[in-house]
């Protein structure tokens, strides 16, 4: 079976010489773990960071070692109390096709009857991100202006809609025609910049005439140096990611000075969050988004790659915007 490994740190953009295959044995169980096929892995943004050394909230990965993140998988194998043969599970797993496992590690998706994959989006920690960000940090109220960079992603997508269900006005910033017009006709936003074709800090200017009360930051850069200006007095930003500056070179950093005088002039409150820090209201945000994806009121996209071959492909092209929603490789059907 194939293993992908992190063969060296990238400076920059990562590229094919970052990403090892390798093959090697079937790994060998002890009665009381599980062997798994795995059925979809989640490429994310922050593994960028996780490549690096730099200080994070998440430990680099060790070169020479499997990369790893969210997969779901099927019990292939158990002879445990808690696991049987044919299971979906999810957890934080190595990239393999065949994982070893202590059951405690895994959890069985609540996906209440979406697809399996939407573990690892709408209603995984993609999905967490957008509830926590944009309900407990950003508190969209009727009739607000809300604007959200990488609006047609994993956590923009839901961010965006989430804060239309409050009765807010929703801006989204993406990368192209096609996505604008996705969360216009699709998701609902009330307008769509485009930051490959427009004058960002035009457009956003025309689009948000009342200013903007909150700013759901995925993206950094010159994107946000658009939005500092136009943010209203006592404006909420949750701070959830800065994209844009991932694949920079040490101290090239993009938030700095420019930041301050109209955060502070404005009384701005910008929160940097962590899905992880709201762990203890999961269950409150899995009972309010489940519903919603049963019944059709939040739509998810998934734009998935097939074969276990296409990981780092599909990594690589979240920093091009080729996704749509979430960015899965299916490694086999489930
Ligand atoms: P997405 O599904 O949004 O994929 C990334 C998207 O970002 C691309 O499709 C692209 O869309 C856009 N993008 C890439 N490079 C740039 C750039 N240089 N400038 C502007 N836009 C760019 O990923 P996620 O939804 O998983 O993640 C979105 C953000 O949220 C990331 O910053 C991520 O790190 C962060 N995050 C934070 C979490 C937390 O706990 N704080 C948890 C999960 C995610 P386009 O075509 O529109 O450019």
């Amino acid at each position: 079976m194939r293993q992908i490994k992190l063969k060296e740190r990238p400076d920059g953009m990562p590229s094919a010489k970052t990403f090892q295959y390798e093959n090697v044995d079937v790994p060998s169980r002890n009665r009381d773990e599980v062997l798994l096929k795995t059925l979809y892995l989640s490429v994310d943004p922050y593994m960028r960071g996780r490549m690096s050394t730099g200080p994070s909230y998440a430990a680099p990965f060790k070169v020479g070692e499997p990369l790893n993140g969210g997969i779901v998988a099927q019990v292939m194998e158990s002879e445990t109390e808690e696991l049987k043969e044919g299971d979906i599970v999810t957890g934080a797993l190595p990239w393999q096709e065949y994982i070893v496992a202590d059951p405690n590690q895994l959890r069985r998706p609540e996906v209440h009857g979406a697809p399996v994959s939407s573990a690892l989006g709408v209603l995984g920690m993609p999905g967490l991100t957008a509830y926590f960000g944009m309900y407990h940090i950003g508190e969209p109220k009727e009739g607000e202006t809300v604007v959200v960079s990488a609006a047609a992603g994993a956590v923009g997508s839901i961010a965006g809609q989430l804060a239309k269900k409050r009765g807010a006005r929703v801006v989204g910033i993406v990368g192209s025609q096609s996505k604008g017009d996705y969360i216009v006709n699709k998701l609902g936003f009330d307008e769509a910049v485009n930051y490959k074709e427009e004058n960002v800090s035009e457009a956003l200017k025309t689009k948000c005439p009342d200013g903007i009360d909150v700013y759901f930051e995925n993206v950094g850069g010159e994107i946000s140096d658009a939005v500092w200006p136009l943010l209203n007095t006592f404006a909420r930003v949750p701070l959830c990611g800065a994209i844009a500056a991932y694949n920079l070179s040490a101290g090239e950093s993009d938030i700095g000075l420019r930041v301050q005088m109209p955060f502070i002039k404005s009384r701005v409150k910008m929160q940097g969050f962590i899905v992880g820090d709201f762990s203890e209201h999961f269950r409150e945000a899995y009972e309010v988004l489940s519903p919603l994806v049963k019944n059709g009121e939040l739509h998810f996209e998934e734009t998935i790659h097939e074969g276990f071959d296409k990981v780092p492909d599909a990594f690589l092209g979240l920093f091009s915007g080729e996704n749509v929603g979430k960015q899965l490789v299916k490694v086999v059907e489930p």
